[in-house]
């Protein structure tokens, strides 16, 4: 521990379970000294995110679907009562299964809509509601993949909406940056969790990571959450409007 975070405070968004890239980066947090509330997504979650808010060491849980304007309003007058925010980790991603699965050209209109809402808007959403929270300086983290600017097999609509979710890092940096709030995204290579598996052939994808990648293995989930702490802590004052790959180096091999 180096208490890089101490002092600070953190909310971390899409704990689903310990496999959770969110909760390797709230780990991380709290080894780093971070104060840290977790939000989970509707009833069906929250006992599963007060027990994991309990083994991390977290202070509070909020309950917020980033798809429903209620929640999120809730979400801005809870924070209001708990001090100022200095970061904020987006780590929400959805696609229907049969999406990642077929030919990208039978993305029905409803399916690309709900990607692209869930998995892109929201994090503009997300930082209105936080916004007020963060008044004075802070840093805003996402979670993307290489599927935003390569083809990735199966990937299709969820590659189309991480597209769209890193040029929104871009412009909301560029609103942000007179308030001292800094927008990065992290692309991760591939990691077995809920999500991933939902994309066909995903192991596949490991493999080929694993045989082909610079350094010839996987992403640790935990590689992930450190890159998450640099860009929330000071020694990240001078990043914003990125996307940094934490990927065994995979993205620039071309075959
Ligand atoms: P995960 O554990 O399944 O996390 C995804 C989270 O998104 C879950 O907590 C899920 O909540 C939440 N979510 C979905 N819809 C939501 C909504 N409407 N409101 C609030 N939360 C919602 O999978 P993960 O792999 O860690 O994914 C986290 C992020 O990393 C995603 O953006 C993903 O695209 C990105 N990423 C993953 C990989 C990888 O290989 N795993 C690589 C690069 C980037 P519920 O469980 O309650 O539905």
């Amino acid at each position: 521990m180096s208490d890089l975070l101490q002092g600070k405070t953190a909310l971390v968004l899409g704990i689903a379970n310990k496999w959770s890239l969110a909760y390797a980066i709230a780990e991380a947090f709290r080894r780093e000294g971070a104060r840290l509330f977790l939000t989970y997504q509707g009833e069906r979650q929250r006992l599963t995110v007060e027990d994991l808010a309990e083994a991390v060491g977290a202070e509070k849980t909020i309950n917020c679907d980033v798809t429903l304007e209620d929640d999120l309003t809730r979400l801005t007058e809870t924070l209001d009562g708990l001090g100022h925010l200095d970061a904020v980790v987006h780590s929400i991603a959805f696609a229907n299964r049969e999406d990642l699965s077929r030919p990208f050209i039978e993305t029905s209109r409803a399916g690309y809509l709900l990607a692209q809402e869930v998995s892109s808007y929201s994090l503009t959403a997300v930082a209105r509601a936080v916004r007020p929270s963060m008044a004075g300086g802070g840093s805003l983290i996402t979670l993307s993949y290489l599927g935003a600017v390569r083809v990735v097999q199966n990937y299709n609509v969820m590659g189309v909406a991480k597209a769209a979710l890193e040029a929104s890092v871009r412009y909301l940096a560029a609103d942000l940056g007179p308030a001292n709030i800094r927008v990065n995204a992290i692309s991760a290579g591939p990691v077995k969790t809920t999500s991933a598996r939902g994309i066909k052939d995903f192991s596949q994808v490991l493999d080929g990571v694993a045989q082909e990648s610079p350094l010839k293995r996987n992403t640790d989930p935990a590689e992930v959450a450190d890159t998450a702490v640099f860009l929330a802590s000071h020694l990240g004052r001078g990043v914003t409007g990125n996307v940094v790959y934490v990927d065994a180096g995979f993205q620039i091999v071309a075959l």
